[in-house]
């Protein structure tokens, strides 16, 4: 399995795109979106020492904790996230990434103080307001980022997007600008510019994206192989 050079590869490319907005490769966190990669997949990640791995459903996340596959690396949660599922997510995600609804902070505070923790989220922007996605569309996230800061066992560390996914380069750009100057704008009114984490950027774009200003990439693809989506169904023969 080539995971090891893959991301050896994917951090030169973060390293070169960071040079030349003047920042240090150690500044951006590499999270490997590991969502239909087994638990050894995983584990071949974090010996070659991603900085976290990133899943997009709780299932298949709480399938792989079962056999320990991201023992040595942060758990972070980046997928859609259904309310019924909340409490299999909080105090087991360090970082859930896809906080996007007021629904969704209500139930997240909720079964953070059950089990008497504090969740350190990101609130997902919808930048391209787009109608089947999640996330806060832009001029709800003020409000989103004053519930947060109501909830006391939560903690927003930052921003998340994913862009639309039909948009050209040029677009796709102008959504990552926009993010970073909601991230700079609330960072400063509300969090005392103590915001972490600006998430933005996959396989195909992350170099712009760092490029924009993310300091935390999601890339799948480029380091575990393309995913087989079409999953053979299992046939009797007979
Ligand atoms: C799958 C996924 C990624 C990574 O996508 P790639 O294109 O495979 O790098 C990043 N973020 C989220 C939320 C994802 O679901």
């Amino acid at each position: 399995m080539p995971i090891a050079e893959n991301i050896a590869a994917v951090r030169e490319r973060i390293a070169a795109a960071a040079r030349e907005a003047g920042r240090a490769s150690s500044e951006i966190t590499l999270v490997g979106a590991s969502k239909m990669n087994d638990a050894a997949a995983c584990r071949a990640a974090i010996a070659a020492g991603i900085d976290a791995l990133g899943e997009n459903r709780v299932q298949e996340m709480t399938a792989k904790l079962a056999e320990n596959a991201y023992d040595g690396a942060p758990l972070h949660f980046i997928g859609h996230l259904q309310r019924n599922k909340v409490k299999q997510v909080v105090g087991r995600a360090v970082l859930i990434q896809s906080a996007g609804s007021l629904e969704l902070l209500d139930e997240i505070d909720k079964a953070a103080a059950k089990l008497e923790l504090v969740q350190d989220i990101l609130l997902e922007v919808n930048i391209g307001g787009e109608e089947k996605k999640s996330g806060f569309l832009p001029p709800a996230l003020f409000q989103g980022a004053e519930a947060a800061l109501e909830k006391p066992h939560i903690r927003v560390l930052g921003l998340m997007t994913i862009p639309p996914a039909d948009a050209d380069r040029e677009a796709n750009l102008a959504y990552f600008e926009k993010v970073r100057r909601l991230f700079i704008d609330i960072n400063a009114k509300m969090f005392h510019n103590e915001f972490q984490y600006l998430s933005m950027g996959m396989s195909g774009d992350f170099e712009d994206a760092i490029r924009a200003g993310a300091n935390m990439v999601r890339v799948g693809t480029a380091i575990f192989g393309s995913r087989n989506y079409a999953q053979p169904a299992r046939q009797e023969v007979t």
